[in-house]
């Protein structure tokens, strides 16, 4: 096992599916990131066969609806002084604002720029669906 030095203060965001670590340090855009951030990929864990693991030193604020979106299985530590201190727990987000566009090319959230999309979720089982509040299109977020 490749051996990365654990952070003494900051988050770790584990049990993300392998191929989406790159993804979600994209999207909370950690390549611009002036503290230190690890991204492990295709570490070995018990639970699931292999997984991307992000470290993060630094105290921000991480967006759960986001994660939530990607996969319900990622873990959030909170690290102070070398210890968990808060592990949150990630859920399939039931409400969505303004986080991707409604699939209806025809939607005003599409070309009215003061509309932000809106959706609810409707499906649960393998594939998460989202309705839009303005024109009931069914929409999967795609990371
Ligand atoms: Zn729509």
């Amino acid at each position: 096992m490749l051996k990365v030095n654990s952070i003494n203060r900051g988050i770790v965001i584990d049990h993300i599916p392998v191929g989406k670590g790159i993804k979600i340090f994209d999207k909370l855009k950690l390549n611009e990131a002036d503290f230190p951030v690890v991204l492990l990929m295709n570490v070995s864990s018990n639970i699931s066969q292999k997984k991307d693991i992000i470290k993060i030193e630094n105290v921000m604020d991480i967006d759960l609806t986001l994660l939530g979106l990607i996969d319900s299985n990622i873990t959030v530590n909170i690290i102070d002084d070398n210890k968990i201190i808060e592990k949150k727990k990630v859920e399939i987000p039931g409400d969505v604002t303004g986080m991707f566009k409604c699939k209806n090319s025809r939607c005003i959230s599409n070309f009215d720029d003061y509309v932000t999309p809106k959706f609810k979720l409707v499906h649960k089982n393998s594939k998460l669906l989202y309705s839009c509040e303005y024109c009931d299109e069914l929409t999967t977020y795609v990371l």
